[in-house]
This record gives structure tokens, sequence and C-alpha cells, in this order.
């Protein structure tokens, strides 16, 4: 077990929805502590520098143009295995693949439109976590 970190978006379908809180409240339940949040409207480039590793896929463009449409809210999650206890919140990619009880199988429509993102390791995380949070905006206690 050890302590870790991880970046966490609620995408804006889970935003659209108004269920900001209930998944705040499954982060905590799972021991997972919120140690950095913000909202944002995703530009065109941030989006697209953030997923940059999925450039070649066909679904880039379209995820592109899905996490752009509306708010998300962005935070980074601290607790024992947070990348997995995260990664186990969320569910499979695709929410009728995900397991009864996790956030995708319970808010997401589609493969596309999947309410959240999470790291998928510990090194993806801290790049993440850089890109969207100096560390003077990141507080562990
Ligand atoms: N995605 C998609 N179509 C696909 C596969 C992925 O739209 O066929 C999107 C989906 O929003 C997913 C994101 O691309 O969350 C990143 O894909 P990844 O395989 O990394 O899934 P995740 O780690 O989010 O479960």
């Amino acid at each position: 077990m050890s302590l870790e970190r991880t970046l966490s978006i609620l995408k804006p379908d889970a935003v659209a929805k108004n269920v900001i809180g209930e998944i705040y409240s499954r982060f905590e339940k799972a021991g997972l502590k919120v140690i950095a949040a913000r909202m944002a409207w995703l530009s065109q480039s941030e989006a697209e520098g953030f997923y940059a590793v999925h450039r070649e896929r066909p679904f880039f463009k379209d995820l592109v143009s899905f996490m752009t449409s509306g708010p998300v809210m962005i935070q980074v999650l601290e607790g024992e295995n947070a990348v997995l206890t995260h990664r186990d919140l969320m569910g499979a990619t695709d929410p009728k693949k995900a397991a009864p009880g996790t956030i995708r199988a319970d808010f997401a429509e589609s493969i596309d439109a999947n309410a959240v993102h999470g790291s998928d390791g510990a090194e993806t995380a801290a790049v993440e976590i850089a890109y969207f949070f100096p560390s003077s905006q990141i507080h562990s206690r």
C-alpha cells in the first residue's frame, strides 16, 4: 500500500447531469481525498494536449469535441493506491461493460460520453496533474 495521487476529470456529461457531489461522495467513501479541484471549460488546444497520446486514434476528433462541449470538473485525488482505487470506481471505458455500481455504469451513456477520466498509472498521473495544476494549487495535509 502506498499513498498515491491521480488526476480525475468529471466530463461534460457528468457535470451537465448535476452529479458532481454524488461522484465526490464516492471518492470520499473510497478513502480518496480531494487535494485540488477546479471547474474549467477546456479549449480545443487544452483538450488536444491532454489527450495527445490518442492523437492517431480514430475517435480523437470526437473525443476533443466532446471534452470541449461544456464545463468539466478537474480534481487531484490522494489516497492509498489512488490510481487503481479511482479506476475501480470509474468502471470499464464502455459503460455497457462497466460493473454495476461504478460511476460509468450509473451515469454514463456511451463509450464517447463516459462521465469520467482517470489516470491509468502513477507516471501518467504525475504528467496529467502537472498539466492542470501548479504545485501551489495542490493542498495535501
Ligand atoms: N474513447 C472513445 N471511443 C473509443 C475508445 C475511447 O471515445 O473507442 C474515449 C473515451 O472517452 C475514453 C477516452 O477516449 O474515456 C480514453 O480512452 P482510454 O482507452 O484511455 O479509456 P479510459 O482510460 O478513459 O477508460
